[in-house]
């Protein structure tokens, strides 16, 4: 199983929860590039264009992360909210067929 971030983290996106996490398993990856539309307060501020994913093969479903997100956007898999299930394939759909040099310059670590 793994933990999933959710779309509260768009638009907040302030990294709380790679702090904690034990296996540096967060990726801090462009809105455009997982299919999700930016915020509208977005322009001229870079941060506010990415989100943190996790990634499903590396976590190990410790729930450390979860206290740590002040707008609780990150949960367990099988506790996803119904309006967020498509947040399961944004976190791991972006991981596939990637090679690790691609996966290390978004892997982000405190
Ligand atoms: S549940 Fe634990 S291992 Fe998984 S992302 Fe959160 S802190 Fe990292
Ligand atoms: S998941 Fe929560 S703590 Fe982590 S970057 Fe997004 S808003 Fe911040």
């Amino acid at each position: 199983m793994a933990h999933v971030v959710c779309s509260p983290c768009v638009g907040t996106h302030d990294t709380a929860c790679m702090k904690v996490c034990p296996v540096n398993c967060f990726y801090d990856v462009p809105l455009t590039e997982v299919g999700v539309d930016e915020p509208a307060d977005a322009a001229g501020n870079e941060e506010l264009k990415k989100m943190l994913i996790i990634s499903p093969d590396e976590c190990i479903d410790c729930g450390l992360c979860v206290p740590e997100c002040p707008v609780s956007a990150i949960f367990p898999l099988d506790e996803v909210p119904e309006e967020e299930q498509k947040y399961i394939e944004i976190n791991s759909g972006w991981f596939a067929g990637k090679e690790t040099e691609a996966l290390d310059a978004h892997r982000i670590t405190p």
